[in-house]
């Protein structure tokens, strides 16, 4: 234990949670790193230790109470008391509605919201004690609709509904929430999309910048930076609010 601040980041196996876990990690966090495989963590678990900081891998589902209550049970004892969560771990299981499952819906409503769910619900006793706590969790530009994202626009606007009313229930304690809400950001996620399509990634990266003002697709150092600001100690008077990082504005 020591008196360094613990944050909990989910989905942080790769893409935009590796990138986050790795800067809160240099902000001066210690940091669980947790995905659904273990093993999978350890590579931003030595990034971090590389870079002289500390991190543990954890291995859980978010959308799984058990798995969830036993991971922030380990993180307390082995880290300290998660008072920084980031809700990142996501799934796309796109479709048009026609032909959209009643499981392709499930299964993104059980990770990104009951996820998200389930994960501030276990570690809100940890903030409340310690008079302290930032939540972030990653919405979307999706959340204002997008073609093929029925489930996934619908739960990244429910996140952006629960973190408001975390702000409102928890800011008595200390505690804020906030989502971020990327755009375009060049990930795994997003070049899986590409597949899907049928497109090369470099061609809807090419496609997606050219729409994009600041004529780039993001990267998830650029989502980590916004994170870092509202997990600082410096961002207690910005609560509820959904910061949209997509290098322009959206409508
Ligand atoms: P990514 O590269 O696909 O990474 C997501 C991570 O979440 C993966 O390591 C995945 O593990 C993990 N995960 C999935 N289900 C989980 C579960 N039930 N429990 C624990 N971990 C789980 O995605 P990304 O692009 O970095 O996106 C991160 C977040 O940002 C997501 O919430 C996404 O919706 C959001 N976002 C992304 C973009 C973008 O353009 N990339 C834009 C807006 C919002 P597995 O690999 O084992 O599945």
């Amino acid at each position: 234990m020591t008196d360094k601040r613990t944050a909990l980041v989910t989905g942080a196996a790769r893409g935009i949670g590796a990138a986050v876990a790795q800067r809160l990690a240099a902000d001066g966090m210690n940091v669980a790193v947790l995905d659904l495989d273990e093993s999978a963590c350890e590579q931003t678990v030595s990034t971090i230790s590389a870079a002289g900081g500390r991190a543990i891998a954890v291995g859980a589902d978010v959308s799984d109470e058990d798995q969830v209550a036993s991971a922030v049970d380990r993180i307390d004892e082995e880290l300290g008391a998660p008072t920084v969560l980031v809700n990142n771990a996501g799934i796309l299981r796109d479709n048009l509605l026609f032909k959209m499952s009643l499981s392709d819906w499930r299964q993104v409503m059980e990770v990104h919201l009951a996820g998200a769910f389930l994960m501030t619900r276990a570690v809100q006793g940890h903030m409340v004690s310690a008079k302290y706590g930032r939540i972030v969790s990653m919405s979307s530009t999706a959340a204002l609709g997008n073609r093929g994202q029925a489930n996934y626009s619908s739960a990244k606007a429910g996140l952006q509904g629960l973190t408001k009313t975390l702000a409102i229930e928890l800011g008595k304690f200390g505690i804020t929430a906030n989502s971020i809400a990327p755009g375009f950001i060049k990930t795994d996620m997003t070049a899986a999309t590409a597949a899907r399509m049928g497109m090369e990634f470099e061609e809807l990266i090419a496609s997606g910048a050219a729409q994009i003002p600041v004529a780039r697709v993001g990267q998830p150092e650029d989502v980590a930076h916004v994170a870092s600001f509202l997990c600082s100690e410096g961002a207690g008077f910005v609560s509820g609010q959904a910061i949209y990082v997509a290098g322009g504005p959206v409508c």
